[in-house]
């Protein structure tokens, strides 16, 4: 079946007892068993519960993967699969990598003996430089934010193979509409379902999907040890999400192709980062390994000061973190997203403090386009 169709049909028809075509929000904690020794295959809500196993095994299948397991926010995820690991092992992780991961594994994991080596992103050489006897897997976004950049997959599933690692992809920003990285030889994707997934700006969610048994079944006993778990109603709400998912990132991409080449034209703007433009040097590594170039842009202005007057005039496109939902959002990376960053740091990722970052949505692409003219126009 095509993925727009294991979309649309998520959940559907998985409640015998009723024939729901919506899967319903079992609201319960627990649930009483048949006999002494028996289960009706649900004890305990943390353990499983009808409506989070409904949305893991539609991801799970939407994915071409083993099975799928549901966390309370993406970093819940994150937190829970970081226990895979033990005192000593060493991480190889993408430079610039999403804050909270890199403040999760710095600032937490840390403390408990997990050390991380840093590379960037688009270096494969340096990658394989950063093994040790004691790397037990390395941990990629599939594009890189703000700035888009595209690391080299299909090289990186060579090393990984060659020095028995596991490859970790979050894989947010492309979803599994574009890009389904366990097909192409990951071992475990992570999502930030709050983003694109559930799709409305009005959820946090996390997933981990599993390419095998083995490494599910060390997943799933963690999901319960750990219980990070997503409760029911949200659970619902991502399912809901994933139903129109193909039509919102079709119409999200339009809009940041549309908006990408009026900004390149735009005097007032420096640089546009966009992968989906012809003439972005991600654009031939993207569309060789994704079916979408995505639906996130960065660009940028000459001086700071015009990042605080584009903020300021802006009337439509509201100023606020996140990305992927219906309604488009504008953030400034410097001080939001990578404000933890040390000033070189922020220098080499390209995280300039005259750098904006645009999530669209599926606004008409005339609006926007109004609005960023009416707010990048010269006094
Ligand atoms: C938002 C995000 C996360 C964290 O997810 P939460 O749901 O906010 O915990 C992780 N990775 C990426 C790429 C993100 O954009």
């Amino acid at each position: 079946m095509h993925i727009a169709t294991r979309l649309a049909h998520a959940g559907l028809g998985e409640d015998p007892r009723t024939g729901a075509i919506s899967t319903p929000i079992y609201q319960t904690a627990t649930f009483a068993h048949p006999a002494l020794g028996e289960s009706t295959g649900f004890d305990y809500s943390r353990s499983s519960n009808p409506t989070r196993l409904t949305l893991e095994e539609s991801v799970a299948r939407i994915e071409g993967a083993h099975s799928a397991y549901a966390f309370a926010s993406g970093l819940a995820a994150l937190s829970t699969v970081l226990g895979l690991f033990s005192q000593g092992d060493h991480l190889i992780v993408a430079e610039g990598c999403y804050g909270g991961t890199s403040r999760l594994l710095d600032q937490v994991f840390a403390r408990f003996g997990i050390t991380v080596s840093y590379v960037p992103v688009m270096d494969t050489a340096a990658f394989a430089a950063a093994i040790r006897p004691e790397t037990r897997a390395i941990l990629i976004e599939s594009v890189s934010n703000p700035c888009l950049w595209v690391p080299d997959f299909r090289a990186l599933v060579a090393l990984k193979t060659e020095h028995d690692l596991l490859l970790f992809v979050d894989n947010t920003f492309l979803t599994p509409y574009w890009f389904r990285p366990l097909e192409e030889g990951a071992d475990l994707v992570l999502h930030s379902a709050s983003k694109y997934l559930a799709g409305h700006n009005d959820t946090i969610a996390g997933l981990v999907v599993v390419r095998d048994a083995e490494l599910a079944g060390r997943v799933a006993f963690l999901q319960n040890a750990v219980g990070a778990v997503l409760g029911p109603q949200d659970a619902w709400l991502t399912l809901r999400g994933l139903k129109t998912l193909a039509l919102r990132l079709e119409a999200q991409q339009a809009n940041a192709l549309r908006v990408a080449q009026w900004l390149k034209e735009h005097p007032a703007v420096t640089a546009v980062h966009y992968p989906g433009l012809p003439d972005d040097p991600n654009h031939v590594r993207l569309g060789d390994l994704a079916s979408g170039h995505g639906a996130i842009l960065s660009f940028s202005v000459a001086d700071a000061e015009q990042v605080g007057q584009l903020i300021a005039r802006l009337r439509l496109i509201p100023y606020a973190e996140s990305l992927g939902g219906v309604e488009s959002l504008i953030t400034v990376p410097a001080i939001q997203t990578h404000a933890n960053l040390a000033p070189e740091e922020r220098e080499r990722l390209g995280v300039r403090d005259t750098l904006l970052r645009l999530s669209l949505g599926i606004e008409d692409a005339t609006d926007l386009i109004a609005d960023l003219a009416q707010a990048l126009a010269a006094d």
